[in-house]
């Protein structure tokens, strides 16, 4: 039995990441703040703590997978009270760079090796194990995770010093933000225009607007049969995480003084989608509030 690892945050993502530990035979000690949730994890192999310092007693490594950047600073704080300076902290949400880099130093603090190691993938790739990681930290922490990584994923790229992986994350997901709302502003003038979904799918999946919005994950129901438009927009990627990470982008792009109008405009338009109560279908719906004229 390999190293045991602490996992905190069993949701729609840690819960299959943590699964993937075990199968490659890792002891997993995890703790969630919702008792359903645990028990779930429990049925994966993962042994139910009743808390965090529970968790991450004797543990190797810490990965934690939380919603925001306040639970993992959260988390974190309670971490290094419980740890000693050999463990290796590893935190794979979605969350600010700034908040990144403040958990990074709360290790620090300690004399914890740390790692920012956001995913792309969603809860398809998670419960597969071919996630993308990319990871911010030094060199070292990067190496102690990789293996730990590998056994959740199927690429993990080390973008750079602490926050990088969160920077590389978040500039990511504002392309996928803003191509996905310009391959649907295609298809809305195709439409008004006569023009078939198939013909301009046929022609621009193979010409220069080709992208992964339109190739991968077309947003009309038909040309790409995997697509969640072909069932009813059902997630995928829901709108609210989309906008989540919309928010993200601006708020580091106004810190930092980068000019990000079209990924600003994105976050305008999915912000209005969920306040039309869309937020939890798949971010390709955007087409449907296109093809209404962005009502909101
Ligand atoms: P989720 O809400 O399903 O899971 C988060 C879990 O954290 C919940 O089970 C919650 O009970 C638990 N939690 C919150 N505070 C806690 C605490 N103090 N101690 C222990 N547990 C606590 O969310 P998710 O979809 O698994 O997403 C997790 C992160 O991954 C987010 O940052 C998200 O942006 C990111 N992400 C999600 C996807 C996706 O498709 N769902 C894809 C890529 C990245």
């Amino acid at each position: 039995m390999a190293a045991p690892i602490a996992f905190i945050g069993l949701g729609n993502m840690g819960g299959p990441m943590a699964a993937n530990l075990v199968k490659a035979g890792h002891e997993v000690r995890g703790f969630d703040l919702s008792a359903e949730i645990l028990k779930a994890a429990a049925g994966n192999g993962i042994i139910p703590a009743t808390s965090l310092a529970e968790a991450a007693e004797g543990a190797d490594v810490v990965v934690t997978m939380l919603p925001k950047g306040e639970h993992v600073l959260a988390v974190w704080r309670e971490l290094v009270k419980a740890v000693p300076a050999s463990t290796l902290l590893i935190d794979c949400s979605t969350i600010d760079v700034g908040s990144a880099r403040q958990a990074h130093e709360l290790a620090a603090g300690k004399g914890c090796a740390s790692l920012d190691a956001p995913v792309s993938g969603g809860t398809g790739g998670a419960a597969a194990g071919t996630l993308t990681f990319m990871a911010g930290g030094s060199g070292d922490a990067f190496e102690r995770a990789k293996p730990y990584l590998e056994a959740m994923g199927r690429k993990i790229v080390h973008c750079g010093g602490d926050g990088a992986g969160q920077a590389a994350k978040i500039c990511n997901n504002m392309i996928l933000g803003i191509s996905m709302i310009g391959v649907c502003e295609a298809f809305v003038l195709g439409e008004a225009l006569g023009l078939s979904h198939q013909a301009l799918f046929d022609v621009a999946s193979t010409s220069s607007g080709q992208c992964w919005s339109l190739n991968t994950y077309c947003p009309v129901p038909g040309p790409v049969p995997t697509s969640p438009a072909n069932n009813d927009y059902r997630p995928g990627f829901a709108a609210a995480l989309m906008l989540k990470d919309l928010k993200l982008a601006q708020d580091a792009a106004l810190s930092t003084g980068a000019a990000t109008p079209l990924g600003a405009e994105a976050a305008q338009i999915y912000g209005l989608f969920e306040k039309q109560g869309q937020g939890g279908r798949d971010f390709s719906a955007i087409i449907e509030m296109l093809r209404g004229g962005l009502q909101a």
